[in-house]
């Protein structure tokens, strides 16, 4: 098996992706396109969500399963413990082994229906994230990644109660963490300044999304909880009825972003692709990040 902190182990930036598990034939076949197209540029690894309270359990573990046994990628599957026994938490696990997958991203997950909602822990089940890992560590050699917030979680009080919850989910087992969507390089650059005073080392990798239309953008808003920066409106707002220009001005500022994170030293750049690789692709060459033989 290979962990997706080996990947992240190398002398130069590396890139992933995410996928959401495909809903019917049609969306099966556009997410098998795009991981065909970005398969030959040799992403780290690539990831697959899981729904709400289990909602798409078998497909997230089916293709999580396929990218491991028909392509050369290296799969990670979420896991979210919503609505779930600790009996089905493992059981949901054991499948992960069963067909391959060893990397696990361990979310704590939403209440359906409304992420803000009072969160009601399964009686059986767990409360946070940490238990979680703490669970997929102790069934096996996985490799354990968790949920980072740059502008803090919408449920925490505050930046620095919210890092000490990141802490402790890296000090139960985790290898590293993924951060949600932001907008401004600093954003990102000071959590991880906040993990590093704490004495964190372990990568912390970017959330990037190309923002090649306005449903993107208002996609980033939501994920984030952040409002756009006046910079970037100024710079996308005259393009909003324009969706050529909007796509043009969105790649460019998602290029220049990933740069500036290249520059702090990042190790690898996570793109949420919605299962299409043609602006991942564009921004992945702009930034050099495919290997030169493609
Ligand atoms: P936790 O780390 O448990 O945190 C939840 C809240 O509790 C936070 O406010 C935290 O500060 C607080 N907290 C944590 N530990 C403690 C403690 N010990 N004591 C008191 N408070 C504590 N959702 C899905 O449904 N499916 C997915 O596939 C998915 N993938 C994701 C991938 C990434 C990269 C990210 C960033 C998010 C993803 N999510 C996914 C969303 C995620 O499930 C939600 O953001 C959820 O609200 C929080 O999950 P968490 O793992 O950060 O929870």
């Amino acid at each position: 098996m290979t962990a997706v902190v080996d990947r992240l182990r190398t002398d130069r930036p590396v890139f992933s992706v995410e996928f959401f598990p495909p809903r019917d034939d049609a969306s099966e076949r556009q997410l098998w396109r795009a991981v065909r197209e970005l398969e030959p540029l040799d992403p780290a690894f690539v990831s697959i969500t899981y729904g709400a309270g289990g909602s798409s359990r078998d497909r997230t573990i089916r293709t999580t399963g396929r990218i491991a046994q028909e392509t050369t990628l290296v799969p990670m599957a979420h896991l979210t413990g919503v609505n779930h026994s600790l009996a089905e938490l493992r059981n949901v696990v054991g499948w992960y082994a069963a067909v391959g997958v060893h990397n696990v991203l361990a979310v704590r997950g939403d209440p359906p229906g409304d992420p803000l909602g009072e969160w009601v822990a399964h009686p059986e089940g767990i409360t946070y994230a940490s238990e979680l890992v703490r669970l997929v560590r102790s069934l096996g050699p996985f490799c354990v990644g968790v949920a980072a917030f740059p502008y803090g979680h919408p449920r925490s009080g505050d930046l620095d109660t919210d890092t000490d919850h990141l802490v402790g989910k890296i000090r139960a087992g985790a290898d590293f963490a993924i951060a949600q969507l932001f907008f401004e390089a600093d954003d990102f650059l000071r959590l991880r300044d906040r993990l590093a005073s704490r004495g964190c080392d372990a990568p912390l990798l970017p959330g990037v999304m190309p923002l090649t239309t306005v449903r993107t953008l208002d996609k980033t808003v939501e994920l984030s909880g952040a409002g756009v920066p006046p910079s970037l409106e100024r710079r996308l707002a005259p393009h909003r009825d324009d969706p050529k220009a909007f796509r043009a001005a969105g790649i460019d500022v998602v290029t220049e972003l990933s740069e500036r994170l290249l520059a702090e030293g990042v190790r690898g750049l996570h793109f949420y692709t919605l299962n299409r690789s043609t602006a991942t692709r564009e921004v992945i060459g702009r930034l050099g990040l495919a290997p030169t033989r493609v």
